[in-house]
């Protein structure tokens, strides 16, 4: 079981790696386009159905006068999955004596429904969570979640139940192409698992630190790049865009995590020979 709240620093920022819901899972479902045996191996479990550490991630990042939520978890809805943790993001936020009026930005990195759940509270009428918060979120996801494309898709009700009451009080800004949304951090698109999917760079000082996001549901990704979860919406884009973010963490040298990543998974990606290799930090 990974750990559920765990701080960090990247030169002047305080970060904190969140859970919203620490699962053991079997991840069978995030690797398709290849051999079973060549993905456990990198793994290093022995069959498909080994349960493996698994995480609900969300990141708060402090510093330059912000406070900042990079996605917003399972929500309400986590409490009923049955997992470590599931569901208790408020708590964790809470617990590093942060407010929930203190948060002046959600950035989302797309509107799957275990990345924008605490946006509202399922449990009390849909009430926003953090009310001062403004809620960024790329024009491409938002239109792709809200219009005709998804009228039949059923992740696509979550989604939209969760947003709702954002968009009614004019506090969702959406943008296009690489935004910058504080001084310190950029909305870096990195579209196939959803159409208008970002990662985020974070830049302090000349250090950088890379939040995938899930063009990564795992380290290994940054390695394989046609190793195709199930779940994305175009597999040749999130394919590219894998190789986008393994090369854009090689140029900027920077740390790299992921929001289902287990906590606390932080790493550096390498250029070699055959690739590019992920290095535990
Ligand atoms: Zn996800």
């Amino acid at each position: 079981m990974s750990r559920l709240s765990e701080t960090f620093h990247l030169a002047g920022l305080e970060i904190a790696a969140l859970s919203d819901g620490a699962p053991d899972r079997a991840l069978g479902g995030f690797f398709h386009g290849v051999d079973a045996a060549e993905w456990t191996r990198a793994l290093g479990i022995t069959s498909a159905d080994e349960p493996v550490p698994f995480n609900f991630g969300t990141f708060l990042i402090r510093g330059d006068g912000r406070t900042v939520l990079v996605d917003a978890g399972y929500g309400a809805a986590g409490k009923a999955l049955g997992v470590p943790g599931g569901g208790e993001l408020l708590q964790r936020i809470a617990e590093l004596g942060v407010k929930r009026d203190e948060i002046d930005t959600i950035v989302h990195t797309h509107l799957h429904l275990d990345h924008c759940g605490w946006d509202t509270d399922a449990e009390h009428d849909r009430a926003v969570t953090f009310p001062n918060a403004t809620v960024h979120v790329s024009r491409k996801e938002l239109d792709y979640w809200t219009g005709p494309a998804t009228d039949e898709n059923p992740a696509a009700k979550g989604a939209r139940a969760t947003i709702a009451p954002l968009l009614e009080s004019g506090r969702v800004k959406t943008f296009e192409g690489e935004f910058a949304v504080t001084g310190s951090i950029v909305m870096v698109p990195t579209p196939g698992h959803t159409p208008g999917h970002c990662s985020v760079l974070v830049a302090s000082n000349g250090e950088h630190l890379l939040i995938l996001g899930d063009a990564a549901h795992h380290p290994t990704h940054l390695e394989h790049h046609s190793w195709i979860p199930q779940v994305d919406v175009d597999p040749a884009e999130s394919t590219r865009s894998r190789a986008k973010v393994a090369q854009l963490a090689v140029e900027k040298n920077a740390i790299v995590t992921g929001g289902h990543f287990p906590i606390l998974t932080l790493g550096r990606v390498k250029k070699v020979e055959t690739g590019y290799r992920w290095e535990s930090l």
